[in-house]
């Protein structure tokens, strides 16, 4: 078996291959572009592009690509090979400088906002150093970003690096009063990965899987998660082989996989990386789910990541754990022993706080999508209102010194397991809240909100121009004062008696929440269409533009594609629904129906008693009629969809009138699963696809 630390990051043209294949004087070059973002030479760019070849060719890649992050939210490639025609009708590998930093793809196919008519659909990727190149299978795969040809950002990357600078930019201004001077404070993020793993068989079987990605229709199965008996459970032995295959491919592909194990709902599981800088984390997060897709059909399994696959078991999500790190390596979220005394740590969290509450529109609407719509407020995913969770000891610290008194550092009370051979444990000072969106967990915030298909872009950017408008406006502040220390304490209890209302230590899938919330003035967006109506909000295209992270235009375009693609969504599935129920369910239900009548009448004749027969044909029938009114009452609100006339009102109309209208079609069909006969339902049950991995 090959070594892990000879395996890690062999597909990558990371530091240590640039070391050594690189000339020295190159290699210095690039790692300045690389760290301060400095412009490269042409020349130095020819050399790199030569190395970076023939490197990949020696790792078996053919191909070039300009990976990118369009509005889609997946990522995009097109493969050119290294081929060029040499004399005598014979080829030679090449790769130049100028192919390495741009490409041009035709954009005119990826979503725009309007900010590019197709008549003009140039699109330039622009390579992005900061993120490695790698190969993976025929393919030398180049992270860039994707921009038109007027400038305007068209990708999820490009707005990220931008939030990334202005998070940095304004946090080295705060800690400057404290007399540091770190050249740049990144903001780090760990996403945990939820998926399922089923058969491919039983998948081929599942129009509504290979379509939208989710069952549109099914019974609850006699057993779904209620035993508790899958989470942390033992893994089975063909879901361990995918996993430590898993593992391998992306420990290859410079992934630093970490955690793997079973979650809540059957066939449901987890992979957890060590975190890393937001655009690399997002990256390798996107090539994580790739790997996953991929990998899984290879095991005879197909890897779902769709938010919610099926009703009535938990659905999938990623938590998105993020922390500020400065270039000397602090983690300013770190509280440290001595919490009372760290000003610094209670400046940045109090500057999270205030965040947070000023933008929990933002941060709502970077997870919502009619994927997440299934989890959010369903008791198993935090609620849309969005709040965070700070724990005891450090909300004791807050309201103590906002009230003026003393606080007193808390030491961590002795947990004794009762076990003489178990060490005695102590207990953490900031305990889990697992219900919470945005939850302090030690060192960082969890932000528990994010569907599991998510690219985690957005959340991140929002969190980042969140964070970054509250740090700027405590630098304006304290940069002013004469006695900083004194200044920043009185801004900190002033701050945090203004945001408090944004803490909640308790149960938020209580529906006292839900009340004590509008109470407090909360927002509660509870579909999509709602959360993104906020995207463009006075406010927040000021935050935009001020922080040069989207102009007024691209937040517009970007609304507007979410709004689309949502609204693309519930289109395909409202048709996806009424075909499956009247080429398949209905059917198969006639079918049922007429054995029963044949075997009532064959039965009846004999003088045999067929009243339990009766009684589920009549059942059955009604389920019929029911079934397919609801169906043409679904199919009336599809084709009504292109009457509204703009974006927003389109995604409001499809989630108030054909969701409603789905879900009322989806209870009748899944009565008539649980009455007709196994042999003649069209597709395999839940049971089937959850429960035998
Ligand atoms: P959980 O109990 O929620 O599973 P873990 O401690 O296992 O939490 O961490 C989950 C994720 O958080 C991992 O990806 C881990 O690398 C990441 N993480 C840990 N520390 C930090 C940090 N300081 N900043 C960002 N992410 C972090
Ligand atoms: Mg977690």
């Amino acid at each position: 078996m090959v070594k892990v630390t000879e395996l890690f990051g062999s597909m990558v043209f990371n530091e240590q291959v640039m070391r050594e294949r690189l000339p020295k004087e190159v290699f210095k070059a690039l790692q300045c572009t690389i760290k301060t973002g400095s412009y490269l030479p042409s020349d130095v760019a020819d050399v790199v592009a030569s190395a970076m070849k023939d490197w990949a060719i020696e790792k078996g890649a053919t191909h070039y690509t300009h990976w990118f992050q369009p509005m889609t939210g997946i990522t995009a490639e097109k493969h050119d090979s290294f081929i060029t025609p040499d004399d005598g009708g014979s080829v030679i590998m090449k790769f130049s400088g100028k192919e390495l930093i741009k490409g041009e793809p035709d954009a005119s196919s990826f979503p725009s906002g309007g900010l590019r008519s197709t008549f003009e659909a140039r699109g330039y990727t622009a390579w992005d150093p900061t993120s490695y190149a790698f190969v993976k299978g025929t393919v030398l795969y180049i992270p860039t970003a994707f921009i038109s040809y007027s400038g305007q950002v068209l990708d999820k990357k490009t707005p990220l690096l931008r939030s990334m600078d202005s998070v940095s930019k304004a946090a080295v201004r705060v800690l400057k009063l404290f007399g540091k001077n770190p050249t740049s404070v990144l903001p780090s993020v760990g996403p945990e990965q939820e998926y399922f793993l089923i058969p491919i068989e039983l998948y081929k079987k599942r129009p509504d899987l290979i379509i939208t990605g989710r069952t549109l229709f099914g019974a609850k199965p006699p057993k779904g998660q209620e035993l508790d008996d899958h989470y942390f459970g033992k893994i089975k032995s063909k879901v361990l082989e995918y996993m430590e295959d898993l593992d391998a491919e992306l420990w290859k592909l410079g992934i630093h996989a970490k955690t793997r194990h079973n979650e809540v709902a059957p066939a449901q599981h987890e992979l957890a990386p060590i975190y890393s800088t937001v655009n690399i984390a997002t990256d390798h997060n996107q090539l994580t789910m790739a790997v996953m897709r991929e990998l899984a059909v290879k095991h005879g399994l197909v890897c779902l990541l769709h938010e919610k696959p099926f009703a009535g078991v938990n659905g999938s999500g990623k938590h998105n754990n993020w922390s500020l790190t400065t270039s000397d390596g602090e983690n300013l979220l770190d509280p440290g022993k001595d919490l009372k005394n760290n000003l610094q740590f209670m400046l940045f969290l109090t500057a999270v706080i205030k965040a947070v509450d000023e933008h929990q529109d933002l941060l709502r609407l970077s997870v919502a999508t009619a994927g997440n719509d299934h989890r959010l407020g369903a008791n198993e995913a935090p609620p849309a209102i969005i709040s965070m969770f700070l724990g005891d000891e450090i909300t004791d610290l807050f309201e103590t010194i906002s009230s003026g008194k003393e606080y007193k550092n808390r030491v961590g009370a002795k947990l004794s397991t009762g076990v003489e051979s178990v060490p005695v444990i102590y207990e953490d000072t900031t305990d889990r809240n697992r219900t919470s969106p945005f939850a302090f967990t030690g060192n960082k915030f969890e932000f528990r909100s994010l569907g599991s298909s998510l690219n985690i872009a957005c959340p991140n950017i929002m969190i980042n121009a969140a964070v970054a408008d509250a740090l700027n406006a405590y630098a304006d502040k304290l940069e002013k004062a004469k006695d900083f220390k004194k200044a920043a304490l009185d801004l900190i209890k002033k701050e945090y008696i203004a945001h408090k209302r944004i803490v909640f230590n308790g149960d938020n899938y209580a529906d006292a929440w839900k009340a004590e919330a509008a109470r407090r003035g909360l927002l509660n967006l509870k579909g999509t269409p709602e959360a993104l109506s906020y995207y463009d909000t006075k406010e927040n295209v000021e935050l935009f533009e001020k922080l040069k992270i989207y102009t007024a235009e691209e937040v517009k375009a970007r609304k507007d594609i979410l709004l689309e693609n949502y609204c693309k969504i519930i289109n395909i599935e409202a048709l996806t629904m009424c075909e499956i129920a009247v080429k398949q369910i209905l059917p198969a239900a006639a079918r049922f129906t007429t054995e029963l009548a044949d075997n009532i009448a064959k039965l009846t004749a004999l003088g045999v008693d067929a009243r339990a027969q009766r009684e589920v044909l009549d059942i059955s029938a009604a389920l019929i009629g029911d079934a397919y009114e609801a169906e043409q009452r679904l199919s009336d609100a599809q084709l009504a969809i292109k009457n509204e006339t703009d974006s927003q009102s389109a995604a409001n109309f499809c989630h108030d009138t054909v969701f409603s209208a789905m879900q009322e079609l989806r209870t009748y069909c899944d009565r008539l699963e649980t009455l007709v006969a196994k042999d003649l339902w069209p597709f395999p049950s839940y049971g089937d696809l959850l429960l035998y991995v």
